[in-house]
């Protein structure tokens, strides 16, 4: 009695674990052959659309606002879709030297590259240049009283920050972006 009782807990666990195995690959393979990869709302942000995330394609990504709260966080959607501001120098961009990507946080479009990243010393993330200029909008904003140009994904609308025409050489631009806009990608 001793030996089985050690036993059937034994068989037991062996075909949970067998019948489990069975019922995800079963799965997964009818997901592969049935379904499109479609806008599920409980997708992350960084997992859509990540074919066309180097150019924009001119396939916008549309979301209620209820949708977006369920995707980011509540700085996040105050920030991209509320246009708000972070504070300065509290990014954890701002001071990033890391060569590497900036994409979108909201849809995962690239937005601006490393090479092209100076310290403007105003403690926002800022760049000289976008990776594609079909990767941003770039809007007139009278919101502060004097007119400044406000920058968004092309692709998502949000919000992610201005372009002022103080910035370095070659193209003298400066795009003053807010870090929770981005999302860093180590170059490989
Ligand atoms: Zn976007």
């Amino acid at each position: 009695m001793k030996h089985r009782t050690g036993f059937l807990p034994a068989i037991v666990f062996s075909a949970t674990a067998i019948g489990f195995a069975l019922s995800c690959g079963s799965s997964s393979a009818s997901r592969t052959l049935t379904e499109e990869p479609g806008p599920e709302v409980s997708a992350t942000p960084a997992k859509v659309a990540a074919a066309s995330d180097a150019v924009f394609d001119g396939q916008k990504l549309e979301r209620s606002d209820e949708e977006w709260k369920k995707l980011l966080t509540p700085e996040q959607f105050y920030i991209l879709r509320e246009d708000g501001t972070d504070y300065p120098f509290k990014s954890q961009y701002h001071d990033n030297k890391v060569k590497g990507d900036y994409y979108c946080t909201a849809c995962h479009l690239k937005l601006f590259n490393s090479a092209t990243k100076f310290d403007s010393g105003t403690g926002w993330p800022s760049f000289w240049q976008p990776v594609n200029k079909k990767n941003i909008v770039e809007k007139e904003d009278r919101s502060l009283g004097d007119v400044r140009t406000e920058v968004e994904c092309a692709r998502c609308g949000s919000h992610l920050g201005h372009v002022f025409d103080d910035g370095p050489e070659p193209t003298g631009l400066r795009y003053c972006i807010n870090g929770t806009a981005l999302k860093f990608e180590k170059a490989k």
